[in-house]
């Protein structure tokens, strides 16, 4: 467990930072998700709010499920952007990297962020943060960087001035990290935060509908074809899911919809741990997902064997080999690494 509360000096500290209006880069991880352009797009609001020019730069797009985010049409993608995003991440006087803790998070967008020399505000809840930040608000103790988004802002003595379109932002991440407030790190807190935004005028049963309604017809068939792929060890309480790039082509895959198949293979009863491979053809990876209950720590995983990172109980990585290989040496790693 990993946490460092904000102590006053670095409050005190954050808030000089803050005083005047100012250029604000603010930076989610790449492949975002719902916490992280909630967490980028609520604290964007929050600082325009307070007269800055703040500006929300992803390393590259984010589905088609959070596109209903406020302001989410004023994201720069760096990928696609990349004159202007430079631009306005060099003449930034602060910049605040979000749901992420180590540069190489961003892709390409880490050589432009490693040479900037203007101070970096760190909020994350991912294990094992790197030193790159003038200030961290680092506590994987939180379900979402959401969550840690409004004690910032509280840090900062601004709470009354969240409206409905920061709450909403913070609302977003909050119930997308958490798995709809089901996965353990879910406090009471984090309730009475939610409970709080909602008053603040978040339109919480039309946010699910827009985060959960909002399948295509070919993407529920390819979550079909995802579950006839399923293979489970019952013995090793372990199961996963592969889907190729055939497949994935097959159903006309579009960003986002494979977000959460990989919780399925966690809802058979007595499974602990599971991943999904996802065959990417054009980045020439399997991108992999790993899901676990308990104390079977994925991010130790994920970072021994597939160049990854993240929380006990979700993380992710990435392999260079084919599917077949990838599976391969997966099967080869639970014969002595599971629950
Ligand atoms: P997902 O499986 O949904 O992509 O990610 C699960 C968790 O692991 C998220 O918190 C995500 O930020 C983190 N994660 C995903 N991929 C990577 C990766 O390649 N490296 C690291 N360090 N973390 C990752
Ligand atoms: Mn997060």
């Amino acid at each position: 467990m990993y946490f460092r509360d904000m102590n006053e000096l670095e409050i005190s500290g954050v808030k000089a930072l803050l005083e005047h209006p100012a250029n604000i880069a603010i930076i989610p991880h790449r492949n975002p998700d719902g916490d992280a352009m909630g967490s980028t797009l609520g604290l964007c609001h929050f600082l325009k709010l307070n007269g800055h020019n703040a500006r929300v730069i992803a390393p590259n797009d984010f589905p088609h499920f959070l596109k209903w985010l406020p302001s989410s049409d004023t994201v720069m993608v760096y990928e696609t952007e990349r004159e202007e995003a430079t631009i306005f991440l060099e003449k930034a006087d602060v910049i605040f990297t979000l749901d992420f803790n180590t540069l190489g998070r961003t892709g390409e967008m880490e050589e432009v962020l490693a040479r900037l020399t203007s101070p970096k505000i760190m909020i994350d809840h991912h294990q094992m943060p790197g030193d790159y930040a003038a200030f961290m608000f680092s506590d994987t103790r939180y379900a979402s960087t959401c969550e840690m988004v409004y004690h910032f802002i509280q840090y900062l003595g601004k709470a009354d001035m969240i409206d409905t379109n920061v709450a909403t932002c913070l609302y977003c991440g909050i119930v997308t990290d958490t798995g709809s407030f089901k996965f353990p790190k879910t406090s009471s807190v984090t309730h009475r935060i939610a409970a709080d935004l909602i008053d603040k005028g978040v339109p919480n049963g039309r946010i699910h509908q827009d985060l959960f309604d909002n399948n295509s017809y070919d993407g529920l068939q390819l979550l079909a074809k995802a579950l006839s792929n399923l293979r489970v060890f019952p013995e090793l309480k372990t199961s996963y899911i592969t889907l190729s790039a055939a497949e994935m082509a097959q159903f006309q895959h579009q960003k986002g919809d494979t977000e959460g198949f990989v919780n399925y293979g966690l809802s058979i009863k007595g499974m602990e741990f599971t991943a999904i491979f996802i065959e990417n053809h054009e980045e020439g990876i399997v991108k992999i997902s790993l899901r676990s209950k308990g104390n079977f720590d994925v991010n130790l995983l994920a970072r021994e064997h597939f160049n990854g990172g993240g929380h006990m109980n979700a993380a992710g990585g990435k392999s260079l080999l084919s599917l077949e290989e990838t599976v391969a040496k997966f099967l080869d790693i639970i014969k002595t690494q599971h629950p």
